[in-house]
């Protein structure tokens, strides 16, 4: 706790960051580097740092070398000409910058990037996850307490070379990973910008931090790229999921994506300080009247991949965005609805409960 109090300190607030001539309105919280705002590009010149201690992690130094890593950055801009880069199969051409359900054409946008202490403890450390928020996500979550950037747009077009410079910042600032947060509709222009920041000295595991709404030619394009998958696992029931998240097949499509996610990097492992290096952390958003499922959720979870999957059972659902028009939004979840969720999940056999 001493350790993270000294970081926290340590910090301050960059009230926002140039973009291609525009402003990121950024919650950015990065450690004294000089300078109140800072050109993106120059981070591409900022020294290697020396944080890897094997020639295999993360696991895209690996890809980077023979070549595989641009092969994998075409064949996923590929996708974009008639997008399927996620399970909508919207068909448009987004790299003539046409938009489908996910509203993003060629560039990824970005709300806002910093240090964030409010994630799973593992991710977090001491330094801090260096997380990046994705603006517009593939799914529209009624209740989402994120909806000025999920669903209204907030936030900045960016190339890939500025995305680069984002994750050469957070690295530089003491991140121990670079958490993409709604990455799912633009893992393209994600693994565009992780090819250049590799060559430039990234040596940070990513996490993958989607909703869990995935499809799996873009997660095998991920495979050996991504060292650690973090994946809502929002529903049990179907309809719950096209009710609340205006989304079809959510349940088969989201299992089908865990499954993968699990088979790439395994049950999460980490270093001996307990900063992740590797592996599946799973977060389940428990929601009133048992609308997500949590029972189900939990035994799949403990049944299909691992009863030791680490596993996030959030309590913190609030009302937001327009949780109003559905009756049983309207409230947060009960103490004792929290502890049946966390009862379920350990009588199906899971251990690894995030606190
Ligand atoms: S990434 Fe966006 S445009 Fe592409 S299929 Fe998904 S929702 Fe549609």
């Amino acid at each position: 706790m001493a350790i993270l109090d000294g970081a926290l300190q340590q910090m301050r607030t960059v009230p926002e960051i140039a973009v291609r001539g525009k402003r990121v309105q950024s919650r950015l919280l990065l450690p004294s580097m000089g300078g109140a705002s800072q050109r993106l590009g120059t981070a591409l010149q900022e020294p290697l740092l020396a944080v890897n201690d094997a020639g295999n992690w993360p696991a895209y130094l690996s890809l980077l070398s023979g070549g595989e890593l641009a092969r994998r950055v075409e064949s996923a801009l590929r996708m974009l000409e008639r997008c399927h880069v996620c399970p909508r199969v919207c068909g448009v051409n987004r790299l003539a910058d046409e938009r489908g359900e996910c509203a993003t054409g060629r560039r990824a946008v970005v709300a806002s990037y910093h240090l964030h202490f409010g994630e799973e403890a593992p991710l977090v450390g001491w330094g801090g996850s260096g997380t990046i928020f994705f603006t517009h996500c593939n799914l529209h979550c009624q209740y989402c307490q994120n909806s000025d950037i999920s669903q209204l747009g907030e936030g900045v077009e960016v190339a890939a070379e500025e995305l680069a410079g984002m994750m050469l910042q957070l690295q530089r600032a003491g991140a121990h990973n670079i958490n993409l947060v709604s990455p799912s509709h633009v893992a393209p222009q994600i693994l565009a910008a992780v090819a250049i920041a590799a060559e430039a000295g990234l040596r940070l595991p990513l996490v993958y931090n989607s909703g869990g709404y995935d499809a799996m030619p873009t997660l095998r394009l991920l495979d050996g790229v991504v060292d650690i998958y973090m994946p809502d696992a929002k529903y049990a029931d179907e309809a719950a999921a096209r009710q609340l998240s205006w989304v079809e097949h959510y349940p088969q499509v989201n299992r089908r994506a865990l499954r993968e996610m699990h088979r790439q990097v395994g049950d999460l492992e980490v270093d001996p300080r307990g900063v992740a290096r590797r592996g599946l952390i799973v977060r389940h958003l428990v929601l009133p009247e048992r609308l997500a499922g949590t029972a189900q959720v939990m035994r799949f979870l403990a049944q299909e991949l691992s009863v030791d999957t680490y596993v996030n059972v959030m309590a913190q659902y609030r009302p937001c965005y327009r949780a109003d028009d559905s009756p049983a939004l309207r409230r947060r979840i009960s103490q004792d609805e929290y502890h049946q969720a966390m009862a379920v999940a350990l009588s199906a056999g899971l251990h690894r409960l995030a606190r």
